[in-house]
């Protein structure tokens, strides 16, 4: 009669687990009142032959093995929010639905590329904690993020362009005919009042505004 469950309704109920645990809670109430419905006491149960969490006493613990998932599900999404908001600059309110998909189609390589990209963010855009991976270890003895934003880029420096993120596709185009585009060696002469860059021979004046939609690499 019923189905199993899918693998993303297991992941959501032990998201739920941890964020309760973060935010507190000692007693997973909801949750266990929430199993007088059929369905939830399949997916209760489920975790529970999985090895993912464990009841005692009416409250719900994470198994060891369920807070390594949970902590990898977290992570993954909170990282995921941060990639939208600060990289593409979606509204904090429409990143949540992607976010929670991507953190499951997010390799464990490719967390730690993002991780490592975004420089080891320590909170999502809702001030939570992203909790640390393997990279965001090593990353203390690294001295800085490996891409960041031209207008925060260190003056005298030079870099190599990654890319560009503009709401405004023109605005590209007209970056890219004065040679600022992406694999682009620039010079960063000067922050303020206004940010000039060096290309090859020649001296480029920006708004920062702009400067902010310019992510570069040290070189
Ligand atoms: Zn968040
Ligand atoms: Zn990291």
């Amino acid at each position: 009669m019923n189905q199993p469950i899918d693998k993303e309704r297991l992941d959501e109920a032990l998201e739920l687990i941890w964020v309760l645990d973060e935010e507190g809670h000692r007693e997973h109430d909801r949750f266990i009142r929430s199993s007088d419905d059929p369905d939830n006491t399949l997916l209760l149960k489920t975790l529970i032959d999985d090895g993912f969490i464990l009841v005692e006493n009416g409250t719900v613990r994470l198994t060891p093995k369920g807070q390594v998932r949970a902590k990898g599900l977290i992570r993954r999404q909170r990282l995921a929010e941060r990639l939208f908001t600060d990289v593409f600059e979606m509204p904090v309110n429409a990143v949540l639905d992607d976010a929670c998909k991507m953190e499951h189609i997010l390799s464990e390589e490719l967390t730690e590329s993002v991780c490592t990209f975004l420089g080891h963010p320590p909170t999502c855009p809702h001030g939570k904690p992203v909790p640390r991976g393997e990279c965001c270890k090593k990353f203390r003895v690294d001295v800085a993020p490996v891409v960041t934003r031209l207008s925060e880029f260190e003056v005298g420096a030079t870099g190599k362009i990654t890319f560009i993120v503009s709401s405004d596709p023109s605005r590209i185009n007209r970056l890219n005919s004065l040679g600022i585009a992406a694999g682009s060696t620039i010079k960063y002469l000067q922050k303020t009042p206004s940010c000039i860059l060096q290309i090859d021979e020649t001296t480029v004046a920006l708004d920062p505004e702009i400067a902010k939609e310019i992510f570069l690499k040290k070189i």
